[in-house]
């Protein structure tokens, strides 16, 4: 059964679910659907191959010839976790206009979530409560930090962003959001700086660098044959650590974002809760991640309209 962006509530003797539609937390527990079901969260920039912006472009001769890598790095670790037992694969495209990857290229097992306009953006499907584990492929580091196209939502006007006082990547913040669902990061790829970065917030899952970091727009890349295969590897390693925990409540969350321009700034605080916090900052606190990062996807969206072509 599935019931995308349905709100529904499911109850049996041993277990109860409610499906949040629009807040709250209410997942407890391992749902007993039939089988293993993992989401895939697929970024671009950390995609074998890729190093320059035009090669995430989407209408780029560049991207269309690097979406094709990416397809690969998806389909392989989709592929590795179908090696190790899984029953589902749902791929959630988070790149940019969501809708990069070659469905037809994809194994006929799996299921894709294209397109943007999703409430939970790169980990939009995590909230149905039917997910047993979460893979990042194509991820890369965090806006101000070392990385290849390193960057935190924008490409530039967002210079740093810090979670309760520590930088954060999207998949720190991302993973903050599904441990509140119960759900662990089994897999990340991307280039050698993000398995780092992952290191900080999912200890445990296995790891791909696809490219060595040179600088934001070099690496020493390795081919797509050769990724696909170590990522299938490490996805089917990474199936036997699909197993769901006691949802996390971490909160409260205090994010603070910096951007390259001042009005930038007060473009955010247009969002209801977020306040300057300093210069060309602002900073909002939300009691779960769930909220925080929805607050997130709103202060982005609104900057990204402010920002000038030539200007910021
Ligand atoms: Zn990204």
């Amino acid at each position: 059964m599935r019931l995308f962006g349905a709100c529904v509530a499911l109850s049996s003797e041993d277990w109860t679910i409610e499906r949040p539609c629009g807040s709250g937390l209410a997942v407890h527990g391992r749902v007993p659907w039939p089988g293993m079901k993992i989401l895939i969260s697929a970024d671009m920039e950390g995609a074998t191959g890729v190093t320059w912006p035009a090669d995430v472009l989407p209408g780029t001769p560049q991207w269309e010839r690097c979406r094709a890598m990416f397809t690969s790095d998806v389909n392989a670790a989709a592929l590795g976790f179908y090696d190790g037992g899984a029953d589902e694969v749902l791929v959630n495209e988070a790149h940019w206009s969501m809708r990069n990857l070659l469905l037809e290229r994809l194994d006929d097992r799996v299921q894709m979530l294209t397109g943007r306009h999703k409430s939970l953006s790169m980990v939009e499907g995590i909230q149905h409560g039917d997910i047993d584990a979460i893979a990042f492929v194509g991820y890369h580091t965090g806006a101000g930090a070392e990385g290849v196209l390193a960057h935190t939502y924008l490409a530039n006007s967002i210079t740093g962003v810090w979670l309760n006082g520590a930088r954060a990547s999207e998949g720190l913040l991302n993973a903050h959001v599904v441990a509140e669902y119960g759900v662990p990061v089994v897999l990340v790829t991307g280039d050698d700086l993000t398995c780092v970065d992952a290191e900080g917030y999912a200890p445990r899952a296995r790891k791909v660098a696809v490219k060595d970091y040179v600088s934001r727009y070099a690496a020493v890349c390795r081919t797509p044959a050769r990724t696909a295969a170590d990522i299938r590897a490490a996805a089917k390693e990474a199936t036997a650590l699909a197993v769901r925990h006691t949802p996390v409540e971490g909160g409260p969350f205090t994010v603070e974002l910096e951007f390259d321009a001042e009005h930038l700034a007060q473009a955010a605080t247009v969002v209801p809760g977020v306040v300057p916090s300093g210069e060309r900052r602002v900073a909002y606190t939300s009691a779960t991640m769930y909220e925080g990062i929805r607050t997130f996807k709103a202060v982005t969206t609104l900057v990204s309209s402010a920002v000038e072509e030539q200007y910021g």
